[in-house]
């Protein structure tokens, strides 16, 4: 017989927006599907209707789209299965595996204080599950509330971890716990298991944070007579101070990092680095190369780190790797938000735009530094890097004579082309008796041009810009050196 299809679900609660933790365990399942042929499936639990928001399930959405990890088959949702938990507590009822509590809550808080002053842990002492058939009855029959309770058979309860190996739990260290409220709704507990079971999950791959929820799931399992998922559990991700990611670590939404400027290949790339490794030092890959490369025996027991300046980094990567004309609808909205261009002017001059990007974004990390650098390429007048000022055009009146000289050469060329311009720039140099340092022509015409002391090669600079540009450009750099001269010619 075949193995089954593997079965897997990303299974977020809507209580806020996608965080990159909820995104890595995603991707992973997402991954797993993908790599053996099988399904991915997406579990809205919105159990908890008050925390429960359509914005937040709506933000789930658009993350997991915005990353590519499509899922198989309609989403679920949680809330709408109360009736299949209710039965199934009902199950645990009828087979004597739980039974009813009417415990109060106040007298279950004052229990636990009593345990607490007297320094023990409180676990609840079963005193329901001693009530005898008759007064149970009578209590329902008066219309006593009572929450459901799982009664913890004897024993331990161990499984094979994908990622931890065998972990085990001695049964009496987990109380008698509450599957079904008084009001009807049921405990996480039962209604993740409810649901993957009618969900037909073959492999369950969650955060380690739901180690300990795993013991009471697989006692829920054998009580209502279903098959065992194998369970996987994920490392937390810690911040680079080693505490639990969090806010103070910086962005943790995943729209926070679209917002950024990063590539989502980049973002799923980097996702897949916290608590997996491909092995052989591969870092940078394609999604096709990470579905191919995936494995369970790569999963890491230990935290993994969140490294904002390494996601950049990522990016960077992925930007190279991208060709120039799939980046450009990426980068033409931040464009637009950044005034350069619209999406029209862009589309008329894609060529040009496409050649643009193939320079900027070898030096660039993030969709904003390309923009940052694009600059220059788009503005009227432009600012002077101070350092750059300070150091490509130390003694301003020598400046403007080379600039100016090289202004007449770049005017009367004959074609705008960089064989031409470089021939022309260096004889000037040669003339300027700089010998073959044509760098002190190019230095100071690079910040003429840009702004900047570093940029792509001066010719790419000067073709990119355009004939007329580039020496309006050196006109204004005149300008502001001259003035600053104090010299006869200002
Ligand atoms: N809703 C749970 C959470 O967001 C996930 C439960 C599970 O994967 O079993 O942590």
């Amino acid at each position: 017989m075949s193995a089954p299809i593997p079965r897997l679900r990303f299974a977020p609660s809507p209580t806020g927006y996608l965080h990159v933790g909820g995104a890595r365990t995603a991707l992973f399942n997402w991954l797993y599907a993908r790599k053996f042929g099988g399904q991915f499936l997406l579990r809205i639990e919105d159990t908890d209707r008050a925390r429960s928001t359509e914005e937040s399930t709506r933000a789930i959405f658009e993350g997991l789209e915005w990353l590519g990890l499509a899922w198989d088959e309609d989403v679920v949702y949680q809330g709408a299965s109360f009736e299949r938990h209710r039965a199934d507590a009902q199950r645990l009822l009828d087979n004597g595996t739980a039974y009813r509590c009417f415990c109060t809550q106040a007298e279950l808080a004052e229990r636990r204080a009593e345990a607490e002053a007297r320094n023990e842990s409180f676990k609840y002492d079963r005193r329901c599950d001693r009530l005898s058939t008759d007064e149970v009855a009578r209590r329902v029959a008066d219309g006593m509330p009572f929450t459901i309770r799982f009664r913890i058979p004897e024993g331990t309860t161990s499984w094979i971890d994908l990622v931890h190996d065998e972990i085990e739990f001695p049964n009496k260290d987990i109380e008698d716990f509450i599957v079904l409220r008084t009001d009807g709704t049921p405990i996480y507990n039962l209604a993740v298991v409810s649901d993957d079971i009618a969900m037909r999950i073959t492999l369950v791959m969650r955060g380690d944070d739901h180690i300990s929820n795993t013991p009471k799931q697989i006692m829920l399992y054998r009580a209502l007579g279903a098959e065992l998922p194998t369970f996987a559990h994920l490392p937390m991700i810690h911040g680079l101070d080693g505490k639990k990611l969090s806010k103070r670590h910086g962005a943790t939404a995943v729209s926070d990092y679209q917002h950024l400027g990063i590539l989502p290949s980049a973002m799923v790339n980097f996702l897949a680095l916290l608590g997996w490794s491909p092995g052989n030092d591969i870092e940078v890959m394609t999604q096709a190369q990470m579905i191919e490369l995936f494995d369970t025996a790569g999963l890491q027991k230990k935290a993994a780190i969140f490294d904002p300046k390494k996601l950049e980094w990522m990016n960077g990567q992925h930007m190279s790797l991208i060709p120039s004309d799939e980046l450009v609808a990426r980068i033409v909205p931040a464009m637009e938000a950044a005034g350069l261009a619209t999406a029209a002017e862009l589309e008329a001059r894609r060529e040009w735009f496409v050649a643009l990007l193939d320079l900027l974004k070898v030096r660039a990390r993030t969709i904003d530094d390309v923009v940052r650098q694009a600059g220059p390429y788009f503005r009227g007048p432009i600012d002077y890097d101070p350092d750059a000022v300070a150091k490509q055009w130390k003694d301003r009146a020598g400046t403007a004579e080379i600039l100016a000289a090289a202004r007449d050469v770049l005017a009367q060329l004959a074609s705008w082309e960089p064989a031409a311009m470089e021939q022309a720039l260096r004889a000037l140099a040669e003339r300027m008796g700089f010998g073959d340092k044509a760098g002190r022509v190019f230095q100071p015409l690079r910040v003429a041009l840009t702004g900047l002391a570093a940029s792509p090669g001066i010719f790419d600079v000067l073709l990119l810009l355009g004939r007329s540009r580039a020496l309006a450009r050196i006109d204004d750099a005149l300008g502001y050196l001259r003035a600053g001269t104090g010299s006869a010619a200002s």
